[in-house]
């Protein structure tokens, strides 16, 4: 009987794991526009959620990923990547997570314990994003979903770099100007990536591997999820970043320095 029930539970696992983990967008192809489109339901939930937090975090991700203007490829062609970004603030649990690799779930929290960081499955469809990492303004949420969109971290050392990625992970070496603090040494205190400066560059779309996508009648999910239509919430169109460019350049210091210093701990 034992030995029964042992088989029994890997193969359910295996039914239910892949459209209850898979998936981060629903994704379009228009082969006469030359144009993918992502789409994401962001359904917002958690102990600290806010109304403003949940805008804050959608329209980063809407706005950073639409930014560079790139191209993604599917199959050895280019296409003009476009993200559309819905979320829905379902602090009482009022909205059925259907299961569609088009809806995402985001948990917003406080942070357990210092050093605890915004996390995202990869190539997953859950996050968590935790108040004090700046949310809205640091372009955590961005990088978050950037790991749902199945895109891992980049080599710690960017020294070289011009701008920075967004899958840059914290504790990164940048140039001194994208650093917490521009004066400090490479590594030392202050020394790395204040994650602010991130911003989704065309060379990142190109690591998004749609080649896994199946289409069927050009639509598909990026993962193995599940497709299913979903009821389009709020759509959060992305806005300029003059505004933010201008509240990163209020100090180089900022309360979250000590965060930074008290955890060499990356996220996820
Ligand atoms: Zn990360």
């Amino acid at each position: 009987m034992k030995r029964k029930s042992l088989i029994l539970v890997p193969s359910l696992m295996l039914l239910l794991a892949p459209g209850l983990s898979k998936g981060s967008a629903l994704v379009a192809k228009n082969e006469q526009k030359g144009e993918i489109t992502f789409f994401t339901q962001l359904i917002y939930r958690g102990k600290a959620l806010t109304e403003a937090l949940a805008r804050a975090s959608s329209l980063e991700i809407a706005t950073l990923w639409n930014e560079s203007k790139g191209t993604v490829r599917y199959r050895g062609r280019d296409y003009r990547a476009k993200f559309v970004i819905s979320q829905v603030v379902d602090r009482y649990h009022r909205h059925p997570d259907s299961g569609s690799c088009a809806e995402n779930v985001v948990q917003i929290e406080q942070p357990a314990q210092a050093g605890d960081r915004s996390f995202y499955a990869m190539s997953g469809r859950f996050g968590t994003f935790y108040t004090s990492d700046d949310l809205g303004r640091s372009s955590t949420a961005a990088h978050e979903y950037g790991h749902g969109l199945g895109l891992d971290h980049d080599d710690l050392d960017q020294r070289n770099a011009s701008v920075p990625g967004i899958m840059f992970a914290r504790g990164t070496l940048v140039r001194p100007e994208f650093q917490w603090n521009p004066l400090a040494g490479a590594g030392a205190p202050g020394g790395s990536i204040k994650p602010h400066h991130r911003k989704v560059r065309a060379v990142d779309l190109q690591k998004i591997n749609l080649d896994r996508v199946n289409f069927a009648g050009g639509v598909g999910c990026l993962g193995s999820g599940i497709l299913r239509a979903v009821r389009v919430a709020e759509v959060v169109k992305p806005e300029p970043r003059m505004r933010l460019e201008l509240n990163l350049h209020e100090g180089y210091f900022s309360p979250e320095i000590s965060e930074e210093l008290e955890s060499e701990a990356h996220d996820h």
